[in-house]
């Protein structure tokens, strides 16, 4: 959808080996820790998803080698194919992050592992049934679209007490949290607007969401923008670039 047009993100050089792999966790995760620390939080509170879109699977091999076995992806049939040409590797798992349309929730059902783009009913619907067809469940964050803008996914804020409330119905899902996209913009406090409006939603769900539902997840934050993410709540931070380097369209989603 929304293409980027601000500032290159960083992108880290392209990693072709193993070791070159490593060095590129190991910097995000030392900017993680540095990030939380600031911010006065455990850096064991933040997980690091690695997204590896567009990534063919030879450079893969390489990315989970070096310890990314928990893969962010936001096409359903990139997932099944990878899942698929993968299913060698013992423990590796995939988040879908990106949008889906409902005729292809049976990917979802069958390969992921999280689903981090709920954001309308007939998706939950989709997802229920072909859970129970693949006896399977699905842990869930519900995307809110908290820059306002058209283009993207996700659910008005004002939206998302009365579709969580729905939720309970769905027995195959477990909704861990909330996830969103921040504006894309080189003005920080309008990013960063976006990242206090989707912890200020959670903080209130604490105290209303269905009985039973713990909402405590924020995905948010990506390559350009993850250390604000962590400065204001993250508890996942969705990266690409930082890991597998430059993508031909940097922010499409
Ligand atoms: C591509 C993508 C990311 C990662 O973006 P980078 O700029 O590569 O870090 C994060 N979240 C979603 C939903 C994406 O589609």
């Amino acid at each position: 959808m929304t293409q980027s047009v601000h500032t290159p993100e960083p992108a880290a050089a392209p990693a072709n080996s193993v070791e070159d792999f490593e060095h590129n966790l190991a910097s995000i995760r030392k900017r993680i820790e540095v990030a939380a620390r600031k911010a006065g939080r455990d850096p064991a509170s933040i997980r690091l998803l690695p997204v590896s879109k567009t990534v063919p699977e030879d450079r893969l091999r390489l990315a989970i080698a070096a310890g990314a076995t928990f893969l962010g992806e936001n096409k359903v049939q990139e997932v099944a194919r990878k899942a698929e040409s993968l299913a060698d590797i013992p423990g590796l798992k995939f988040s879908v992050i990106g949008h889906l349309q409902t005729n292809k929730a049976k990917y979802v059902a069958k390969f992921a592992d999280e689903f981090q783009a709920l954001d309308n009913l007939r998706q939950a619907e989709a997802l229920q049934r072909r859970l129970e067809d693949e006896d399977r469940q699905l842990d869930v964050f519900v995307q809110v679209n908290t820059s306002n803008e058209e283009s993207k996914f996700g659910l008005d804020p004002a939206d998302v007490q009365e579709f969580v409330n729905q939720l309970p119905q769905f027995d195959r899902l477990h909704v861990k949290g909330l996830m969103t996209l921040a504006l894309f913009s080189e003005d920080k406090e309008a990013v960063r607007a976006c990242f206090v409006r989707l912890r200020e939603i959670r903080d209130m769900l604490r105290e209303t969401a269905p009985e039973g539902m713990e909402i405590e997840e924020l995905s948010m934050g990506m390559s350009g923008d993850f250390e604000l993410a962590i400065e204001e709540g993250a508890t996942v931070v969705r990266v690409g670039q930082g890991i597998f380097g430059a993508r031909a369209l940097p922010a499409s989603s």
